[in-house]
């Protein structure tokens, strides 16, 4: 590796997973400088303005940002602090029914009937039994199929971690990993809301239905992660201060407001960057936090890289259906406090969500969405720093390609929250809309996935996001990926950066 670049390595995005593999790069000793086209730091949850409050762009609660990555880069020193760390849910279904609930507690939901009350001790035990060996697996670097004595050690980590599950959990385990969550919860539960609320976990952020292959996957992948929806103190923009914080004192440098055009290969290998200004950064490795496809076929360039692997990036499945409508309030009296400090959702039953997810997979926007609304200004006091209250609300099913998506999102959201909490839409004062499309053209994710790459098991693990990038590195030597596009995939737990990090350290070079 030459010794003349100015850094050994550039991060293309900001996003947690930016910023995690930049401090590990950096920790290591590397000279790290981070790029991002957006003025702040922080991906789909940077600070944008709405009214007199700051917001993230996209994503408004944590669901389970890795606790050995926030111990490793000192977050609490750094600044990050948790208004909730476990907010509660209340799910609301037909006729005014409601549930409340947590994925991350042992409690049981309430209210339910004698028979699901009894079994729900057993249900959830397992669950996390299982949702173990995914956490396990999401911290790893898949290993190859094909490899030396390491990968054979790591398959058989995984293996044995599988088999400590004892015999009958494992049997079970490979059952429902080949059903879905859909014929789970039918067969072990009878209150109609119980599964829907549980099917929201299972679904939200993916293009699936409970009835969808993998959505057991996706179903342990929620609780692998502790199943809980955390708040940090000062939103989920605080998040990405605390990250860009732990890297400054590592001293990785930052330029934002600036976009990499391409990334620059020299003698088939990766020898910086260039800037839309024409400006050529150099560095011996360049890792991209953007999607694998738009890294590949964008910023490498279809010329470097042969034609059966631009073809498999073309047909990566990530056509995000996740809207985001925010509420700016003028008040919030008179609402039912108790649920304002809780994590609201509408899931109606198992059937409601597989109704609207059909509509969005003939292009439509449901009419009866999956919503998950929050008030991050009641729950964590301190964001509100104007006169105004902030009600935010994931609305699922929402496809990309929707005509009018962002108005048919509000209108259907107004629909189904009015019934949660009547009264509430007489107190907006102003609306913000967030469709896949806008996450696309804000973040350049092709797709405007949640996840950059839909979470399957043929993108997941070893295949992730296709099968010969799974280990993280492009095929040019010096290019490497970090997105979410990456095992084990999005929602901000920064496990991606970490795992790519490795990677690149371990392949050697600098320092
Ligand atoms: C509507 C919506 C709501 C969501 N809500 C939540 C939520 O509540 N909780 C949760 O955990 N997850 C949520 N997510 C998912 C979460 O936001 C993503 O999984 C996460 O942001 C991925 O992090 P990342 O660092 O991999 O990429 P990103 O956050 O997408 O960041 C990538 C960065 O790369 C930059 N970039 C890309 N190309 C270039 C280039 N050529 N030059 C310079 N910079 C570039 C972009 O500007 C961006 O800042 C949501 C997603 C969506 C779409």
């Amino acid at each position: 590796m030459s010794t003349k670049h100015r850094y050994d390595a550039i991060v293309v995005g900001a996003g947690h997973n930016g910023m995690v593999c930049a401090y590990y790069l950096a920790r290591a000793r590397r000279r790290v400088l981070v790029v991002d086209a957006a003025d702040a730091v922080g991906g789909a949850a940077r600070p944008v303005g709405f009214g007199d409050l700051t917001v993230p762009f996209a994503a408004h609660l944590d669901y389970g940002f890795s606790r050995r990555v926030a111990d490793d880069m000192e977050l609490a020193r750094h600044g990050l602090a948790w208004a909730s760390n476990d907010i509660a849910g209340t799910a609301f279904g037909e006729n005014g029914a409601r549930l409340e609930w947590s994925l991350a507690r042992d409690d049981t939901p309430s209210p339910l009937p004698a028979r699901d009350a009894g079994r729900w001790p057993a249900f959830r035990q397992r669950m996390a039994r299982f949702a173990s060996v995914i956490e396990d697996i999401a911290g790893r670097v898949p290993p190859c199929l094909r490899g030396d004595g390491a990968d054979a050690r790591a398959w058989l980590a995984i293996a044995w971690r599988l088999r400590r599950l004892g015999a009958e959990d494992m049997r079970e385990f490979l059952r429902i990993g080949a059903i879905n969550i859909f014929d789970v919860l039918e067969e072990t539960f009878d209150d109609r809301l119980l599964k829907g609320a549980l099917a929201t976990e299972a679904v939200l952020g993916h293009g699936l239905a409970p009835r969808s292959p993998n959505s057991v996957l996706t179903f342990l992948m929620r609780m692998a992660s502790g199943g809980a929806a955390a708040l940090p103190r000062g939103g989920m923009t605080a998040l990405g201060e605390a990250l860009r914080s732990a890297c400054a004192a590592r001293g990785v440098e930052f330029r934002l407001g600036t976009a990499v055009k391409r990334i620059v290969i020299e003698n088939d290998r990766a020898a910086g960057v260039e800037l839309d200004d024409g400006e050529i950064v150099s560095s011996s490795d360049v890792v991209s936090s953007a999607d694998a496809r738009t890294t590949g076929l964008d910023l490498i360039g279809a010329a470097h890289l042969d034609t059966g692997l631009v073809r498999r990036l073309c047909n990566v499945r990530g056509n995000g259906c996740t809207a985001r409508v925010d509420l700016l309030l003028d008040d919030v009296g008179g609402l039912e406090r108790d649920l304002l400090v809780r994590r609201l959702l509408y899931a109606g039953d198992m059937d409601t969500l597989e109704r609207a997810f059909n509509d969005s997979k003939y292009g439509n926007v449901s009419s009866e969405p999956l919503v998950e609304l929050v008030f991050p200004t009641v729950i964590d006091p301190a964001q509100k720093t104007g006169r105004h209250h902030l009600a935010t609300a994931l609305v699922q099913y929402v496809p990309r390609t929707a005509d009018d998506a962002g108005e048919r999102a509000l209108d259907a959201a107004r629909g189904v929250i009015g019934r949660m909490l009547p009264g509430l839409f007489e107190r907006v004062v102003d609306t913000r809309t967030v469709t896949p499309a806008d996450v696309e053209n804000a973040t350049g994710i092709h797709g405007g996935h949640w996840h950059h790459a839909e979470i399957a098991l043929d993108q997941f693990f070893m295949l992730r996001p296709v099968p010969s990038l799974a280990r993280y590195a492009m095929p040019v030597a010096g290019t490497w990926l970090c997105g979410a596009a990456m095992h084990p995939g999005g929602g901000i737990s920064g496990l991606p950066g970490r795992n790519a990090a490795a990677q690149v350290i371990a392949s050697g070079g600098r320092p």
